[in-house]
């Protein structure tokens, strides 16, 4: 298993990591495989959108504090619960195809750590597994 470590930089931001994780994938030699990440936090998730126009991540952001507001209604008393909520909302989880040693994403694609609950140092696990 590799690991990626990532400071983000603010409470809610989708940091792009898909050069890292494609930098993985090439360190690990497999040509024609899965690429595993998984995140181990909870109040931080993975998710794939559009890598071209930025504005995209903020609409996702902005619709996901609308639908989950930070200073909402909440029993559990550290103050992230709208994180919590969210990570579980997104996910820890992707997985993306490798063809020739890199990652098949389409051309719009980029894969993102979605920071809830920043500025923190994130990890994401990697298993590069060759099929
Ligand atoms: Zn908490």
């Amino acid at each position: 298993m590799e690991k990626i470590t990532v400071r983000t930089g603010k409470r809610q931001e989708f940091f792009d990591v898909t050069d890292s994780v494609n930098g993985v994938v090439k360190k690990s030699g497999v040509n024609s495989g899965v690429c595993h990440m998984y995140v181990p936090h909870t109040t931080c998730g993975l998710t794939i959108n559009e890598n071209a126009d930025p504005s995209v991540k903020a609409d996702i952001i902005s619709v996901l504090e609308k639908l989950v507001p930070e200073d909402g209604r909440y029993a559990h008393s550290e103050g992230n619960s709208d994180a919590h909520v969210k990570s579980s909302m997104t996910g820890h989880f992707l997985c993306v195809l490798v063809e020739g040693g890199t990652l098949q994403l389409g051309t719009w694609q980029g894969i993102y750590l979605c920071e809830f609950d920043g500025p923190r140092t994130r990890q994401i696990w990697i298993k590069v597994m060759k099929q």
